[in-house]
């Protein structure tokens, strides 16, 4: 249709307009049919825009048309001009009425598109929890707290002077067999216990009394199957002041393992060594699980042996500054590892440490 609108000004030149000016206005009325109706047909702002300029801008139609008019006898040019004018007002006002209809339609669907519906079930994230073990630490350390105790903590790298020989084991004691111990070198180790603490808290504090503490941490021994770790935890717990006698440790760890076990759970002590206290005891916890009648976790006895004590030995006491004459003390370590397996039955102490989700989940 354009192209015929053109030809037919090409041979203008030749001819006069006035001969053919109807044929004239009905090509131009047809063109702005077929504008109109492409404008109708335009599905996007974008391809609208390519209709625009096809009419509209300086290479456009309409533009194109008015170069002819010099051609045109001065009695046809308002008629033709006219005609032009017309067509272009027609065509700008459909193309601005379907560009508005166009971008609302647009803005409508991007609308719909982006709804979020608030009552639709959200996305879950896991929510993680506590390590038995944390578990355990802090329940040990809240009871202890409760009846005045303070907790502090000690070095992981210690040094062996404050792991074995402010402890009452010199180098040469026996009693080292019992630890496995990693050495950094002669003089430093990984902590086998906690109980370095005690000597350390005790050069700090003397001559202050009374001593109070509990030291949870990690400690190190060369030990690996399933009741042994070659890191685990304790918590080491001592007290020191005039008139402590053996009946304190016995009320306090009674008191502790209660809280931790159950009311009904009584403890039994038996006379045991430990190089740095004397007398030393083991402590047993009455068997939970076959109310003392014999069972595989008791090991048929009704007992369950659970932590290491006894009253510091004087010479403990000496090498930290207090006069054994005048003040008495008594000291404890925990494993937190234990009493984690005896409270949740958990039979490998390896399961503690793998990071299995499907075994940490049930805590
Ligand atoms: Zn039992």
């Amino acid at each position: 249709m354009l192209q015929k609108i053109k030809s037919f000004f090409e041979v203008l030149e030749a001819d006069s307009l006035e001969s053919k000016s109807d044929v004239l206005i009905n090509i131009l009325l047809l063109a702005e049919n077929e504008g109109l109706s492409e404008i109708d047909n335009g599905k996007t702002v974008d391809e609208l825009k390519i209709i625009q300029t096809k009419y509209c801008s300086k290479k456009g139609l309409l533009p194109d048309l008015m170069k002819y008019m010099g051609k045109v006898s001065n009695k046809d040019k308002p008629v033709l001009g006219k005609i032009i004018h017309d067509f272009k007002i027609t065509l700008e006002n459909k193309f601005n009425e379907r560009l508005t209809a166009l971008k609302n339609a647009e803005r409508q669907a991007k609308l719909e598109a982006e709804k979020i519906d608030v009552t639709l079930p959200g996305c879950n994230s896991q929510i993680g929890h506590k390590h038995p073990l944390t578990l355990v630490e802090e329940q040990v350390k809240e009871i202890f707290t409760n009846i005045g105790f303070t907790v502090v903590e000690g070095f992981e790298i210690e040094e062996d002077y404050y792991n074995f020989e402010r402890l009452n084991i010199p180098k040469d004691h026996p009693a080292r067999e019992m630890q496995d111990t990693f050495y950094l070198n002669e003089d430093v180790v990984l902590r086998t216990h906690t109980s370095p603490v005690q000597a350390r808290i005790m050069d700090m504090m003397c001559p202050q009394l009374p001593v109070k503490i509990i030291a949870p941490g990690k400690v190190f021994r060369r030990d690996d199957d399933s009741t042994h770790s070659p890191m685990f935890h304790q918590i080491e717990g001592l007290m020191v002041d005039k008139n402590i006698t053996f009946a304190d440790l016995k009320g306090i760890l009674l008191h502790l393992l209660k809280s931790i076990f159950g009311e009904e759970r009584k403890i039994r002590l038996r006379p045991s060594y430990f190089p740095f206290t004397e007398p030393s005891a083991e402590v047993d916890v009455s068997c939970g699980n076959c109310n003392q009648e014999g069972c595989r976790v008791c090991g048929y006895t009704g007992w369950i042996e659970i932590l290491g004590s006894g009253m510091v030995h004087p010479s403990v006491l000496e090498m930290a500054g207090y006069d054994p004459n005048e003040v008495t003390g008594f000291a404890f370590g925990i494993g937190i590892e234990r009493i984690a397996m005896l409270k949740y039955g958990i039979d490998d102490m390896r399961l503690l440490f793998d990071n299995d989700l499907r075994f940490l989940e049930q805590f």
